[in-house]
């Protein structure tokens, strides 16, 4: 499978008007920012209704992520799962990956071979990250907005749902 090098030139972070944040994602930015998770949600989050059908917590970005840093994550060592597994999750064929990012003349994916494999990835991270956003969309389905007390039962039920993927996770390539 191709390895991918990112060239670090951050257009992927401004190309989109929201980022999504799973449960748990909210927790550990809001514990790394120093704020509590309704403060964090407040100030840079919201509920949106996707393209794809579903409400989801974002953090938004009308004019670009508002954690990118001189083309870096600012919160990189805590930043959602979604943009974690970038751009490896979308498990597409390279040849395929290349046509979705071709708007963006920088990205080094654009640099990479043609290939009917997708890129390399960490299954175990794509396991946590499908199971992140099966959990979040449930939870905010029918959801206007942030309530604390429940979003804390959630987050916690889902702390434990990752555990056991930890646990009996075998990676099968
Ligand atoms: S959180 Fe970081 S990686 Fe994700 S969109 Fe914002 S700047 Fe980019
Ligand atoms: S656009 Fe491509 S090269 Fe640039 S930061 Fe995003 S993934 Fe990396």
């Amino acid at each position: 499978m191709p390895d991918f090098e990112c060239a670090c030139c951050g257009l992927c972070c401004k190309r989109d008007p929201y980022y999504a944040v799973s449960l748990l994602d909210i927790e550990t930015i809001s514990a790394g920012l120093g704020m509590s998770p309704v403060e964090f949600f407040n100030r840079y989050c919201a509920v949106v209704d996707t393209p794809g059908g579903f409400r989801y917590p974002v953090i938004l970005a009308p004019e670009g992520c508002p954690f990118l840093k001189d083309k870096l994550c600012g919160i990189h060592n805590i930043k959602p799962i979604g943009c974690r597994v970038f751009p490896e999750s979308s498990l597409l064929p390279v040849t395929i990956l290349k046509k979705s990012v071709r708007a963006i003349q920088s990205c080094a994916i654009l640099s990479l071979p043609d290939s009917d494999e997708p890129l390399k990835t960490d299954h175990e991270l794509m396991a946590k990250r499908d199971l992140s956003f099966e959990h979040t969309k449930a939870y905010f389905e029918e959801r206007e907005d942030f309530d604390e007390p429940s979003w804390a039962v959630a987050k916690d039920n889902l702390i434990k749902v990752l555990s056991d993927v930890a646990r009996n996770y075998r990676p099968w390539s």
